[in-house]
C-alpha cells in the first residue's frame, strides 16, 4: 500500500479545496498508516453522507509553500512524508471521529483513501478487510473495546466498558493462580519520592523513559516498575527464614515514556498493567521456586492454547551493562540453567541479553499468524537485596540476605490483550468474550420468550445481549459473529413453546431443539473451565 501515499495525499489536498469552495473551514491535511486524513473545524460532527459529498475528483491548482496550500483567504497544514501525486478519481471515506488539539478548539477528522482506478479501490477494500481481521487496533475498535485519544495523549489507553470486562477475566484468572501458587496481594501508590528509585538504581538506569517532577520541594516519579515498593513492604518488618519464601503479587499500573514514533496499539503504550510478582527467598530456595515458577507458566500458556512447539524458552544472560557482582551473576545464572536443564524442557541460550540487574528466563508464544510474541519473564535478582539491605533472620539468629525473583506471566495485561485479539482474531475464547451469547428472536412473537432467556443467562451470570433491531436474522447473524460473540441463540415458534433454543455457534454450526437448561448447563461449564474451545457446543452436538 507504500506506493499509493502520493495519490491519498493528493486526493486528501482536492477534497479539503473542494471543502474550502463550500464555505467549510479544513485546518490540516497528512496521512495516516493506511489512509489519508483532513481536519476541520467544525463545531459539529460531519455523518459519512455529508463527508462523501466532497469526496470526488475536480481540478484544482493548488501549491504547497512551507507545507501550507493557501486558499481562499484559508490555509492548510500539509503534513505526511509523501509528495502529493496522481490523478485521483475514486475515493471512499473510511471513518470520522472528532477531536479536541487544545481547548476550545475542536476538530473532526475525517479519513479516507483516494485511487486512480476502481479496481485499485476495491483492491484496498479488500485488503482492509483482511488486515482489520487481524490488527487488534481495528478489532478493538469495532468491539468497542478501548480507544485512544490526542486530547489524552498518545500511548495512555482508555478502556471501554467491554475491554474492561475482558481485563477482569484475565485478573481473575490470574488471581487464582497467584492464589494457588501462595502469593498475598498488595497494592502501592503511583508515585514515589525519587529518593526511591536512586536507592533502586532506577533514577540512574532508566530515568530517561521515567515522568519525574517536582513539587512541594521534593522530587517525585511515577513508577515504571513496582519492585522498589514491593521491597518497601518487605522491610516494614523483621523477617525470619521461616517467612520466606515470602511472595507478593500486584496488578501494577506502570508508566514508561517510549518515543512516540514506538507506539503500536496496546502493544506499545505509556502507561500498562503488569500482573507483577515478586518473591523473597533464600539462596537454597531459588531452584524450587523457578521451578514452580516455569511449570506454572506453561500451565497459564497452555490454558490460552499456547503449547508444544508454539512455546520458546530463553535463558539470557549478563549484557554488557549492569550491576552487581561476577560471584552474584554466576550463582544466579547457573540456578536457572539448572532447574531448566532438569525440568527438561528444550531452551534457548540468550548471551548478554539479561536485565541489568539480573539473569532470567522469557517464554515466547507463537500465534496463529505464525509471530513470536515475548510474553512471560522470570528474574532472579542478588542487586536490589543489596542496594536496599534487605534482611532476614536465619535459625541461627544470624542477618542473612534474601534473594528477590520478579515475575510476570501475561507480562503487560494490555499486550497480552492485543496479542489474543490477534491470535483469535477477535473471536475470543467464551470466558474472555465480551459478550457471551447473543439473543436473537425471529420475531416481536417471540420478543417475551427472548426476555425470558436472556434473564436465566443472566441470573447465571453469563454476559448476554438482546438483538432487537429488527434487522434480518442472516444480517443479525453476520454482526453477532463479526462482533466475536461466541453463541447466538435463535428463538422462534417453537423453542418459544418448547423452552428451547436454536444454538448458532462460531464455524457455522447450528443446533435446533436443545432444551434451554442443557445449554445453560454446557455453556456454564465452558466458561467456568475457561475452555479455549467452544467446547459447549461440541457436547451439545454429541
Ligand atoms: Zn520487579
Amino acid at each position: 500500500m507504500e506506493s499509493y501515499r502520493g495519490l491519498w495525499l493528493k486526493g486528501a489536498i482536492i477534497m479539503a479545496l473542494n471543502m474550502i469552495e463550500e464555505g467549510l473551514t479544513p485546518v490540516e491535511i497528512g496521512l495516516g498508516e493506511r489512509d489519508f486524513y483532513i481536519d476541520l473545524e467544525s463545531e459539529t460532527a460531519l455523518s459519512l453522507q455529508e463527508a462523501e459529498r466532497f469526496a470526488q475528483a475536480k481540478s484544482h491548482s493548488f501549491e504547497i509553500k512551507d507545507g501550507v496550500i493557501n486558499s481562499n483567504g484559508k490555509q492548510i497544514i500539509v503534513q505526511g512524508d509523501a509528495s502529493p501525486s496522481g490523478d485521483p478519481k475514486y475515493y471512499k471515506v473510511l471513518n470520522i471521529s472528532v477531536h479536541h488539539p487544545s481547548a476550545g478548539v475542536q476538530l473532526v477528522r475525517i479519513r479516507g483513501v483516494s485511487f486512480e482506478t476502481k479496481e485499485q479501490l476495491e483492491d484496498y477494500l479488500q485488503w482492509l478487510e483482511k488486515a482489520s481481521e487481524t490488527d487488534h487496533r481495528i478489532i478493538g475498535e469495532r468491539m468497542d473495546l478501548f480507544s485512544f485519544h490526542d486530547e489524552s495523549g498518545p500511548g495512555l489507553v482508555l478502556f471501554h466498558p467491554k475491554g474492561q470486562l475482558i481485563r477482569n477475566e484475565m485478573i481473575n484468572y490470574m488471581r487464582e493462580i497467584n492464589d494457588s501458587m501462595g502469593y498475598q496481594e498488595v497494592y502501592t501508590s503511583h508515585v514515589f519520592r525519587t529518593v526511591l528509585w536512586k536507592i533502586s538504581g532506577h533514577y540512574e538506569a532508566y530515568r530517561d523513559k521515567m515522568l519525574i517532577f517536582q513539587k512541594d520541594d521534593d522530587e517525585l516519579g511515577i513508577k515504571p516498575m513496582n519492585c522498589p515498593a514491593h521491597i518497601l513492604i518487605y522491610k516494614s518488618r523483621v523477617r525470619s527464614y521461616r517467612d520466606l519464601p515470602l511472595r507478593f503479587s500486584e496488578f501494577g499500573n506502570v508508566y514508561r515514556w517510549e518515543k512516540k514514533g514506538e507506539l503500536y496499539g496496546l502493544l506499545r503504550t505509556r502507561g500498562f498493567t503488569q500482573d507483577d510478582g515478586h518473591i523473597f527467598l533464600r539462596e537454597d530456595q531459588i531452584k524450587e521456586e523457578i521451578r514452580k515458577l516455569v511449570t506454572k507458566t506453561l500451565d497459564v500458556l497452555g490454558k490460552f492454547g499456547f503449547s508444544g512447539d508454539d512455546v520458546r524458552i530463553n535463558l539470557s544472560t549478563r549484557p554488557d551493562e549492569s550491576i552487581g557482582t561476577d560471584e552474584q551473576w554466576d550463582k544466579a545464572t547457573k540456578s536457572l540453567l539448572d532447574v531448566l536443564k532438569e525440568l527438561g524442557t528444550p531452551f534457548v541460550v540468550k548471551e548478554k541479553e539479561g536485565a541489568f540487574y539480573g539473569p532470567k528466563i522469557d517464554f515466547d508464544i507463537r500465534d496463529s499468524l505464525n509471530r513470536w510474541w515475548q510474553l512471560s519473564t522470570i528474574q532472579v535478582d542478588f542487586n536490589l537485596p543489596e542496594r536496599f539491605k534487605l534482611e532476614y533472620v536465619d535459625e541461627n539468629g544470624n542477618k542473612r540476605r534474601p534473594v528477590i525473583v520478579h515475575r510476570a506471566i501475561y507480562g503487560s495485561l494490555d499486550r497480552m490483550i492485543a496479542i489474543l485479539l490477534e491470535h483469535f482474531r477477535g473471536k475470543l475464547p467464551t470466558w474472555l468474550a465480551p459478550v457471551q451469547i447473543r439473543v436473537l428472536p425471529i420475531s416481536e412473537d417471540n420478543v417475551e420468550y427472548a426476555n425470558k432467556v436472556a434473564e436465566v443467562l443472566r441470573e447465571n451470570r453469563v454476559r448476554t445481549e438482546l438483538d432487537l433491531t429488527g434487522d434480518t436474522l442472516s444480517k443479525r447473524i453476520k454482526r453477532g459473529y463479526d462482533d466475536g460473540v461466541p453463541y447466538m441463540l435463535i428463538l422462534g415458534k417453537k423453542e418459544s413453546s418448547e423452552e428451547k433454543v436454536t444454538v448458532r455457534a462460531r464455524g457455522n454450526i447450528e443446533v435446533r431443539g436443545v432444551p434451554l437448561s442443557r445449554f445453560v448447563k454446557e455453556v456454564l461449564e465452558e466458561i467456568k473451565t475457561r475452555d479455549v474451545e467452544n467446547s459447549a457446543i461440541k457436547r451439545i452436538q454429541g
